[in-house]
């Protein structure tokens, strides 16, 4: 096995067990590795830390598979952390039962590269690293054993990968074809999701316990759901009894399937919702010159920033959409509002709102923080994995 050798001083964030090893932290590589290939962690004066899988062409030059140097990396390591990321999935009640389960939240799991959401009978996997790319077969057999499931979809087209020097891949890795759409129910809601066409895996499900929050909010409200997707959030206000929802993306299939969606669910009134296809920027400008207001507006936008050399244009975009949200807010009414980037902290996150409140000439108060649902949780040693942050605020 070949031997990365770190430079003086760089073991440091090993030693409080962060999975990532920059390129400038080599010193060398000692022996010879490929793409994906395991290789062990040395400090300069060539004492082992860790098993890592190499990534030539990133600048993540190695991901950390365990800071164990006598752990073998082999097929039965993957099948154990694959297991293991399932069992405690299990062992959490509000997530038992979950029709749509989120079963691998990457380097929070200990499988750097690696996600898998469920949906039914139906895993779909998505694989971004090198590493990850090297231990298909294995992450995939684990899969299988942990969860007994049918099928499973590779949705490995995710942009990062092209960092890591790797190909897109989508395809059926276990199974047939559904003869039917895949379904799954969330509270009490039926959400059809397409893992083929549709964003990410197919659904957002980190944003499941935000929603049912919504749904208790929404009674008698005029909601706006701003980046509604397939509808998950304006399906949740409508079961919640709101008086109209008008839901705006800026992607046609997203809204003809949020609105397929709410024919899947008839006890739902659908004379209710408003799709509308536009920009959000522009439509929210719109709205505000029309004179309209809203009691309850969501804000969830995509990635403005999907790493740190991304923050200040991203958050004068978070300011622009957050403004515009606090001038459409009814007075006493509530802004949901969030963050999916990982280069935008939570704290700057909250002064970027706080910005937008003040320039709206609104008072506004925190009365919950939110964050992912519990199977999408946080290694405490790895923060980045903290993506998405948002805030349930009352306006005066
Ligand atoms: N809230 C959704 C997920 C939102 S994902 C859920 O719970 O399922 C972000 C969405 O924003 C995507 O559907 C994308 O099509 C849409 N989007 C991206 N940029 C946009 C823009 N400028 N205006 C309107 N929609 C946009």
């Amino acid at each position: 096995m070949a031997e990365l050798i770190l430079h003086p001083g760089k073991e440091r964030s090993l030693f409080k067990r962060h999975p990532w090893i920059f390129d400038t932290s080599v010193a060398h590589l000692g022996g010879h590795a490929r793409s994906g290939d395991t290789v062990t962690i040395q400090d300069d004066r060539g004492k082992p830390l860790a098993k890592a899988a190499f990534s030539p062409q990133s600048k993540i030059r190695a991901r950390v598979w365990s800071f164990d140097v006598d752990t073998t990396i082999d097929h039965a390591f993957f099948k154990r952390r694959v297991a293991e990321a399932v069992a405690r999935r299990r062992a959490f009640p509000e997530l038992a039962g979950q029709a749509g389960l989120r079963l691998i939240h990457a380097e929070s799991d200990g499988l750097p590269g690696v996600i898998a959401d469920q949906y039914g009978d139906t895993v779909v996997v998505q694989l971004t690293s090198a590493g990850a790319e090297k231990w298909r077969s294995a992450i995939v057999d684990g899969l299988q054993k942990a969860t007994g499931c049918a099928r499973i979809y590779e949705r490995s087209d995710s942009e990062v990968r092209g960092l890591e020097g790797l190909e897109p891949t989508t395809g059926w890795l276990l199974g047939e074809v559904p003869a039917n759409e895949i379904v799954i129910e969330e509270h009490g809601v039926t959400m059809a999701v397409d893992i083929v066409a549709g964003h990410k895996t197919g659904f957002y499900l980190d944003q499941r316990d935000n929603r049912r929050l919504l749904a208790e909010l929404s009674k008698g409200k005029r909601v706006l759901n701003c980046f509604c997707y397939t509808g998950g959030f304006s399906l949740q206000a409508l079961a919640g009894g709101a008086a109209s929802v008008l839901s705006i993306d800026s992607s046609q299939p997203a809204l003809d399937r949020a609105a397929a969606n709410l024919a899947l669910n008839l006890r739902l009134k659908a004379a209710k919702a408003e799709w509308r296809c536009a920009n959000v920027f522009d439509e929210l400008r719109k709205l505000k010159a029309a004179g309209e207001t809203f009691d309850l507006i969501v804000l969830d936008p995509p990635k403005f920033a999907p790493s740190a050399s991304h923050a200040e244009r991203a958050s004068r975009a978070y300011k622009d959409i957050n403004l515009l949200g606090f001038k459409l807010l009814a007075p006493g009414g509530f802004l949901m509002t969030y963050s999916c980037s990982g280069g935008i902290g939570v704290e700057l996150f909250q002064k970027i709102v706080a910005g937008a409140a003040c320039d709206a000439g609104r008072t506004a108060r925190i009365v919950k923080r939110l964050q992912g649902a519990a199977d999408h949780p946080v290694d405490l040693a790895f923060p980045e994995g903290e993506y998405l942050k948002g805030l349930l605020l009352q306006a005066d």
